[in-house]
C-alpha cells in the first residue's frame, strides 16, 4: 500500500517538552573539531561560557556544568548538600517531582511529600505550615519543581522563600528548572535559591548531555559538612578548576561550543524578550485549546506554564475518553510531528504540546495546524477554529509591533 508521508520531507517538528527543536546556529556552532581541554583555546571558551552563563540564571553566583542529563544534576545537587537520613520535604507537583522523591529515597535520604495535585503548582502555604511544625530544624532542605513538564504548570518559587523565611527555618531551597530555564523567568538569586538545577535540552535550545547546578554560598557552606558519599558530582574541584576556566576531567568539549552560541542567541535577544515571546505563545496555544473546547490540564491561571500546555483528551461518542497516544501517533505519521505523552497516572489522558525554546509564531501556527488536522484524522471529538483563535491571538499581541513607525 502506497503511505503518504512515508518518506517526510522538510523538517521533523519536535514539539515535545524538551529535548527541543536545535537551531542552526547552534548545529552550526557544534560542527568543528574537537580541541585539547587543557589548552589556551579551551580556556578561552570556558572562561566565556563561565562568564555568561550567570545571567541565564540570573546569578552572581557559581554555576556548576556537569556532562550529565538533569537526572544527574538532580543527584548532584542533593549528595553535595546533605548527609544520609536526612529529611528534604518535597512537594508532589507530578512525575518529575514523583522521580526526584525517589532519587532522594535511593540516595538514603528521608523525604516527604507534601500536596498529591497534579494540576496545580506548589502551595507555599504548606510549606510554611509543615516547617513551622518543624522546630526541632529536622527538615534540611525544600526541593521543588518550578515547571512541571508532566502537567504545564508553573510554581512561584518567589512564594516558596518567603515561606521558608516566615517560618524562620534554616533549611536549603532546591529548586529543578530543568524545562524553565531559558524559557520563564527565573532568578536564583532574588528568590534566594541555594541550588538550582537545570538541563541543555530544553530552553537552552542544546542538544542533550549537559546539565547544571547553580549554587548559592550557603549551599557551598552546607556541601564542606554534607556526608553523602560523591566524587563525580563533588562542587569543590570543579568550581576550582572552573576559575581558570578548565575542568577537572574531560568536559563536553563540543556541547559546550553550543552553550556558548545559545547564551549569546539568549543574550541577544534579550532574557525579558525571550520570557515574553514564551508567555504570547503560550496564551495562544490556550486559546486555540479552548476554541477546541478542549480542556488545559492546569487549573490554576496563575500557573499556566509558559514552556508547554498539557491538553485533556475528550470523552468520545462511545462514552470513553478518547486515547492520547492514538492521536499522537496519527500526528507522527500524517504530520511527522512529536508531542508529549501523558506520563506516568496521566498517560493517555493527556498529551503535551511543547511550545518552548527555538519557537515563532510560525513554529505554532504549524504545530497546533498539525494538532488541529490530527484531531479531525483520528476522530477525536472538538470543535474547528482553534488555529484561527491562535491566530488571532498572535496578531493582536502582534499588533503593537507592527504598529510603531519604521
Ligand atoms: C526533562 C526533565 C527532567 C529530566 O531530565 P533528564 O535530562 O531527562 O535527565 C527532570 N525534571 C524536569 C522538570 C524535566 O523537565
Amino acid at each position: 500500500m502506497l503511505k503518504l508521508n512515508s518518506h517526510p520531507s522538510g523538517r521533523h517538528f519536535l514539539q515535545i517538552p524538551g529535548p527541543t527543536n536545535v537551531p542552526d546556529r547552534i548545529l552550526r556552532a557544534m560542527d568543528y573539531p574537537t580541541i585539547d581541554h587543557r589548552g589556551p583555546e579551551f580556556q578561552q571558551l570556558g572562561k566565556k561560557i563561565l562568564g555568561q552563563i550567570g545571567k541565564i540564571f540570573q546569578t552572581e553566583q557559581p554555576v556548576v556544568i556537569y556532562p550529565a542529563s538533569g537526572t544527574g544534576a538532580w543527584e548532584a545537587a542533593l549528595v553535595n548538600t546533605l548527609s544520609p537520613g536526612d529529611t528534604v520535604l518535597m512537594y508532589e507537583t507530578g512525575h518529575f517531582a514523583t522521580l526526584w522523591k525517589k532519587m532522594a529515597d535511593k540516595l538514603s535520604l528521608k523525604s516527604e511529600f507534601l500536596g498529591d495535585d497534579w494540576r496545580r503548582g506548589v502551595d507555599a502555604a504548606k510549606i510554611e505550615a509543615r516547617l513551622r511544625a518543624d522546630s526541632g530544624h529536622v527538615i534540611k532542605a525544600v526541593a521543588v519543581v518550578h515547571n512541571e513538564t508532566s502537567t504545564g504548570v508553573t510554581s512561584d518559587i518567589a512564594a516558596v522563600r518567603r515561606a521558608i523565611d516566615a517560618a524562620g527555618h534554616p533549611a536549603l531551597l532546591l529548586v529543578d528548572t530543568i524545562s524553565s530555564l531559558g524559557s520563564l523567568d527565573y532568578r536564583h538569586d532574588e528568590w534566594g535559591v541555594d541550588v538550582t538545577v537545570a538541563g541543555s535540552q530544553k530552553g537552552l535550545m542544546l542538544p542533550p548531555g549537559l546539565s547544571f547546578n547553580a549554587v548559592s554560598q550557603k549551599a557551598i557552606a552546607a556541601s564542606k559538612t554534607a556526608k553523602l558519599a560523591r566524587a563525580f558530582w563533588a562542587w569543590d574541584e570543579i568550581i576550582e578548576a572552573n576559575k581558570n576556566g578548565f575542568w577537572p576531567y574531560t568536559p563536553a568539549t563540543n556541547l559546550l561550543y553550543g552553550l556558548s552560541e545559545a547564551c549569546d542567541m539568549l543574550l541577544e535577544e534579550g532574557m525579558q524578550n525571550v520570557f515574553a515571546r514564551h508567555q504570547r505563545h503560550a496564551e495562544a496555544t490556550r486559546q486555540c485549546v479552548r476554541a477546541w473546547g478542549l480542556e488545559i490540564l492546569c487549573q490554576n491561571e496563575a500557573e499556566y506554564s509558559g514552556a508547554l500546555t498539557a491538553v485533556v483528551m475528550p470523552v468520545g461518542a462511545g462514552g470513553e475518553r478518547c486515547n492520547a497516544d492514538a492521536l499522537r501517533k496519527v500526528i507522527l505519521a500524517n504530520f511527522n510531528m512529536s508531542l508529549g505523552q501523558g506520563l506516568n497516572k496521566l498517560s493517555g489522558w493527556v498529551f503535551r504540546i511543547g511550545h518552548l525554546g527555538d519557537f515563532n509564531d510560525l513554529t505554532l501556527m504549524g504545530t497546533l495546524a498539525g494538532v488541529e488536522m490530527g484531531l479531525v484524522l483520528a476522530g477525536v471529538p472538538h470543535k474547528a477554529g482553534g488555529v484561527a483563535a491562535a491566530m488571532q491571538s498572535l496578531q493582536q499581541s502582534a499588533v503593537a509591533v507592527a504598529a510603531q513607525p519604521a
